[in-house]
């Protein structure tokens, strides 16, 4: 079963009713004074900074990729090891960050190394859950390369869990998605799990 492109997720309304209103009035309900020198331009600065964090929702990725697809008769696997992602939990609004580690194994092309990271963050930078983001970034390279397979592996430390004291400070969450031959090969996962350090499923 395929699955259909990842990319048409959560378009939100277009209409750009302004943010700022609501955070100066977010201000006065936590008891603050909006008023005050410090606070006078924090929803305008809030409203710019949620904006960036979630243009992934007008991120186009065929617009990303550009083209940058080559036909090679390689296939080794492509590994792109600890890119750096920002994301925003969708249950607290809260940062979640760590690193992505991508993988895939070429059929008979592959994609300029440089669009990894920005696939990565056109899917962080809205908001999520660390298993989605993990999936939807193995489906969109499934989807744009066509490889024989893909696999990701997300090591994310969230601020929901650490500043709230759900979990200790050090703790983390490690999520993967496996595709094609990284989910039906043993040797070509492991091969991943090697390569990015780790050892999954007791193998
Ligand atoms: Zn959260």
């Amino acid at each position: 079963m395929k699955r259909k492109a990842v990319v048409q997720v959560l378009t939100p309304k277009q209409d750009e009713k302004p943010i700022a209103p609501l955070v100066e009035q977010m201000l006065t309900l936590l008891g603050e004074d909006p008023d005050r020198e410090g606070l006078r331009r924090t929803p305008e600065r809030v409203e710019k900074a949620l904006r960036f964090l979630t243009s992934g929702y007008r991120t186009d990725l065929q617009k990303t990729v550009n083209g940058a697809l080559f036909s090679v008769k390689y296939d080794e696997m492509v590994i792109v090891k600890d890119i750096e992602f920002f994301s925003m939990c969708e249950h607290h609004l809260l940062p979640f960050f760590g690193k992505m580690h991508v993988a895939y194994l070429p059929k008979d092309r592959v994609i300029g190394l440089s669009k990894i990271p920005r696939i990565v963050d056109m899917f962080a930078r809205r908001l999520q859950i660390q298993e989605r983001l993990t999936q939807e970034i193995a489906q969109s390279i499934q989807d744009t390369v066509d490889p024989l397979g893909v696999g990701v592996i997300c090591e994310a430390r969230h601020f929901c869990m650490m500043m709230r004291g759900v979990e200790k400070q050090h703790s983390g969450a490690m999520t993967s998605a496996m595709l094609g031959a990284f989910r039906t090969g043993k040797s070509t996962r492991d091969e991943f799990l090697s390569l990015v350090g780790h050892r999954l499923n007791g193998s």
